[in-house]
């Protein structure tokens, strides 16, 4: 019996562990697997702040569950998400955060080097929250990764898919939008609440140099006029949660192949 299972335990090439997630593996585990097995770590970034019917920290509660599903397919284990994030113009609503740029980018360019150090040679940020955090993010893992020798990659996922919401829904989302929304509603439909919405929640994006507001009149933020108001369709929801995971790891699988192919940072 315990010649099988050794055996088994040989063979079978990842993982042992019951877990993906780093918050729960032990630093023995951690050893055994990295990078010797696992040279991939999903890094879920997001923020706290209003999302119409959904939860304000449905930008934590969408890169999360991404990175979850990713996980085995591309063989990565998933970090403990940064939560706060830069808000931007939503930041007055109840529950609202924001961090101030230099405080994010001090201790996000921690994060990022403790992974590097931790001996991960591709980290992959899965981006919950747009506004000024994606041009910070992509900004700092480009320092990471030039400095300590790792790939990088930083997806904001809602954007990376829209080409997915279109086919779904079959009219453009918005921030809290339909999609946005949907997807939160596939996670866990307790986290969005239908009675409590109306199209009057939602305001069209302004075109650009047309008006500003701060605080944003409304937390649902629609890309195109006359689209993305908010439905609630599970069947629909949960073809777009697939869809999107879909897309997501098959980027991160062709980009890590592209980069081995390369020799990119190989040792
Ligand atoms: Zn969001």
């Amino acid at each position: 019996m315990k010649l099988v299972f050794w055996l088994l335990a040989a063979v079978l090439p990842v993982l042992a562990q019951s877990t993906r997630d780093l918050n729960d593996l032990n630093w023995m585990e951690v050893r055994e697997l990295v990078p010797a097995k696992v040279q991939t770590v999903l890094l879920p970034t997001g923020t706290l702040e209003a999302h119409g019917v959904a939860n304000n920290g449905a930008d934590n509660t969408a890169p999360v569950a991404i990175a979850r599903d990713m996980a085995a397919g591309i063989n990565a284990l998933v970090a403990p998400a940064v939560n706060y994030g830069v808000t931007g113009s939503l930041d007055a609503y109840a529950g609202g955060f924001t961090i101030s740029e230099p405080a994010y980018r001090a201790f996000m360019t921690d994060v990022l080097a403790g992974y590097a150090r931790n001996g991960f040679k591709n980290i992959i940020v899965i981006n919950g929250h747009g506004g000024p955090q994606t041009a910070i993010l992509n900004d700092l893992t480009e320092k990471i990764g030039r400095e300590y020798r790792v790939r990088t990659l930083v997806v904001n996922w809602w954007a990376y898919c829209s080409d997915v919401t279109v086919k779904v829904f079959g009219e453009d989302g918005g921030h809290a939008g339909w999609n946005e929304n949907a997807f939160i509603q596939a996670i866990n439909p307790k986290l969005v609440h239908p009675e409590r919405y109306k199209d009057s929640l939602a305001t069209p994006r302004p075109p650009a140099g047309t008006w500003s507001a701060y605080p944003f009149p409304s937390s649902i933020i629609l890309y195109q006029p006359n689209q993305g108001y908010v439905k609630f369709d599970q069947a629909r929801a949960d073809a777009y949660y697939k869809a999107v995971v879909e897309k997501m790891t098959a980027l991160a699988k062709d980009t890590i192949a592209k980069w081995d192919d390369s020799g990119i940072f190989v040792k």
